[in-house]
């Protein structure tokens, strides 16, 4: 093996730069070549390719984003597509591909390590953890630290309004963030995709709360949650929206909803997503340089390690339940 190459790809996250740092540095520390892959598996395709040396990721550790830019590239789901971005690689002398992005990024792994000679191996790069056989994938501290800033400064001034405030974070198929984010917040209520909930017990609480002296609450909702709303379409698929409509008309409270958006992908990458971004790089060119291929960088009892891609993309369909009820114990 002589020259690698690494993209980022799918929904951006912090910590990405970080990743790009280590893998380039590792590699050309164990003399070999690195080319940075511009726009994802869209730069395969169109062969945008750029030469990267130490100096080519200096000053990038603290900076949000990807200095490789991302992007969705539906052309790389087709066959004819890869064919071209296997040819463009094979030209350019590359043996071997580091990937960091979430699931659908992972997918593209398997399909390269399953149809040319390429190995390709993946890094977990989304804030919602939701990658299986990882504890941890990059972002996830730093989103969370911005989740939670948004949350001390609505708690201000829900505090000095009596009000009820919804936040809505990010989340489709996930409530990590959501239930971190709301037990380190001290939300009243956490609602997420993966646990039912009974609108009624949410209002019911909130009104007895204020009953009770409480000066404000906070619901945490992560924007995949859909039931147990029969449409979302007049909300614009914001469940947030939809909740705080609700808590309106059952309690008659002043209510306030904010959905955080994009602003939560954003941001200084925090120590944490830094170090296992740090971490994760030189893992993934370790296994390259181990010959392995079709394999997940993982973080794993504070280790990093490895594991099969097919095991990996499997979304983590539940949430800790033991954090779940520490959450409601701690909200009482
Ligand atoms: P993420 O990696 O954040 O989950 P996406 O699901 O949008 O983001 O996937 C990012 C990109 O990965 C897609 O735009 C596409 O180029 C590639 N990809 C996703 N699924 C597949 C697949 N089944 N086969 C090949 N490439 C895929």
């Amino acid at each position: 093996m002589k020259k690698i190459a690494v993209l980022t790809s799918g929904g951006d996250s912090p910590g990405m730069n970080p990743a790009i740092r280590s893998v380039v540095r590792t590699a050309i520390y164990y003399n070999l070549e690195v080319v940075g892959v511009k726009h994802g598996y869209k730069g395969l395709i169109e062969k945008d390719f750029i030469p990267m040396d130490r100096g080519s990721v200096a000053d990038i550790i603290q900076r949000g984003g990807t200095v490789l830019l991302s992007a969705r590239c539906e052309e790389f789901k087709t066959e004819a597509g890869r064919q071209r971005a296997y040819k463009n690689m094979q030209e350019e002398g590359i043996d071997a591909l580091v990937v960091i992005g979430g699931d659908g990024s992972l997918r593209g792994v398997q399909k390269i390590n399953a149809e040319s000679e390429i190995k390709a191996v993946g890094i977990p790069g989304t804030i919602d953890n939701d990658l299986s056989c990882t504890d941890y994938t990059i972002g996830v501290d730093t989103a969370m630290n911005t989740i939670l800033d948004a949350i001390n400064k609505i708690r201000d001034t829900a505090t000095s309004h009596e009000r009820t405030f919804v936040i809505e974070c990010m989340g489709r198929g996930s409530g990590y963030l959501a239930l971190m984010t709301g037990l380190a917040g001290g939300a009243e209520y956490i609602l997420v995709p993966e646990i039912d909930f009974d609108p009624k017990e949410v209002t019911d609480k909130i009104k007895q709360g204020f009953k009770r002296g409480k000066l404000h609450s906070l619901i945490l909702i992560a924007e995949g949650v859909k039931a147990p709303f029969a449409d979302l379409s007049e909300y614009n698929g914001s469940p947030g929206m939809a909740m705080g409509d609700l808590i309106r008309e059952r309690t008659g409270m002043e209510t306030r909803v904010t959905i955080l958006g994009h602003l939560q992908r954003g941001g200084s990458p925090t120590a944490t997503d830094r170090v296992v971004a740090s971490r994760m790089g030189h893992k993934a060119v370790d296994l390259l340089l181990q010959g392995k291929r079709d394999k997940m960088v993982n973080y794993k009892n504070n280790s990093i390690g490895s594991c099969d891609i097919t095991d990996a993309i499997v979304k983590k369909s539940e949430i800790d339940m033991k954090i779940y009820q520490l959450a409601n114990i701690l909200s009482m």
